[in-house]
């Protein structure tokens, strides 16, 4: 068993995590609220180290990341557990249960599959990575090391002292900004915005590529005035660049509302765009919202059809038309 990372003793003797925002007061041998540390013989064990529940060779635009390796594939993997509680969650049967006996991974044999599959990376996707942070380290040194990115698909709830370990290991980021209102986190996910942002920033500063997504639930958080809070804090805080997934709510879990219709995220989309470069559509079927244009001349740099990507419009790194260098990391 791996011993966890980030946690003390209380002077009540139970173990405190220090992972995550919600600091679980851990008794011998129970588990935080994640599921996956857990208090054993006066240690903090990460119970969740290695058991991966899901592996594929995804596009990435599927994660979604559209100005990172734009086109390539990257080697996804999952394992148990959340620190969230998201009544919508769409990935609920692995993150809303912690599975013990699932099959054990060691580090070598992700990277030895990311390798085979030819994919860009590795991405930590499915649940929430962060829950796992000794076993996503692991591997992302290694995968460095075999030329290899790293790639978080996370919640951004965690702590700043683990967020500065794990950020080093990390090229891009995908960040669920999951609304703008603090009784929308704790209604609906049981958790709290303000650790999020203050994440996003960090994971900006520290100069990752980062990209947000927003999953817009009907009667949730789609009012015009949520929407443009939302993109009024990106620009002012990651900066206008920064690509936005507005993405399709589906009913899930313990939330039966009707799907997301595709106006909604239209209309969503226009207001973002008043103050944001690169807005996209995602979960759902639009014209809008899929392709990347220059934002100098309006030539279309990338077309994306579903999954399908194409490199259409570039000159080397820049716009082939008016040469303004495109907001794009391109792949080998
Ligand atoms: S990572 Fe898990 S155990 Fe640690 S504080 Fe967060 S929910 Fe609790």
């Amino acid at each position: 068993m791996q011993e966890a990372m980030f946690w003390e003793k209380a002077a009540d003797g139970k173990l405190e995590c220090g992972l995550c925002p919600h600091h679980c007061r851990i008794a011998e041998g129970r588990r935080g609220i994640c599921g996956v540390r857990e208090a054993r013989a006066g240690k903090l064990l990460a119970s969740g180290y290695g058991k991966i529940s899901s592996a594929n060779n995804d596009p990435i635009e599927k994660k979604p990341l559209y100005h990172f390796h734009p086109g390539a594939t990257i080697f996804s993997i999952g394992g148990w557990g959340c620190n969230f509680k998201c009544r919508f969650c769409q990935n609920w049967g692995i993150s809303q249960k912690v599975v013990d006996s699932g099959d054990f991974f060691q580090p070598e044999k992700i990277i030895a599959a990311a390798l085979d599959s030819k994919s860009a990376g590795i991405a930590y996707t499915y649940n929430e990575p962060l829950i796992n942070i000794e076993y996503v380290a692991a591997c992302a040194r290694l995968a460095r090391e075999a030329g290899l990115v790293n790639v978080l698909v996370t919640n951004g709830y965690i702590e700043r002292e683990p967020a500065e370990f794990i950020l080093p290991l990390v090229d891009a980021l995908n960040i669920d900004i999951k609304g703008m209102e603090e009784k929308f986190y704790k209604e609906q996910c049981s958790a709290s915005l303000k650790p999020v942002l203050e994440f996003s920033k960090q994971a900006v500063e520290a100069g990752r590529h980062v990209e947000i997504t927003n999953l817009i639930i009907p009667g949730l958080n789609d009012s015009e005035e949520q929407i443009k809070k939302l993109a009024g804090w990106i620009r002012e805080n990651l900066g206008e660049k920064t690509p936005l997934h507005l993405s399709a709510y589906h009913p899930e879990y313990k939330l039966d509302r009707p799907p997301t219709p595709p106006a909604t995220l239209e209309r969503a989309h226009d207001l973002c765009r008043e103050k944001l470069t690169y807005v996209y559509i995602g979960n759902v079927f639009s014209d809008a919202g899929q392709n990347t244009s220059c934002p100098q001349c309006g030539h279309t740099l990338v077309i994306r059809r579903g999954y399908s990507t194409r490199l259409a419009g570039l000159d080397g790194q820049n716009c082939a038309k008016c040469g303004r260098p495109a907001d794009l990391v391109l792949g080998r």
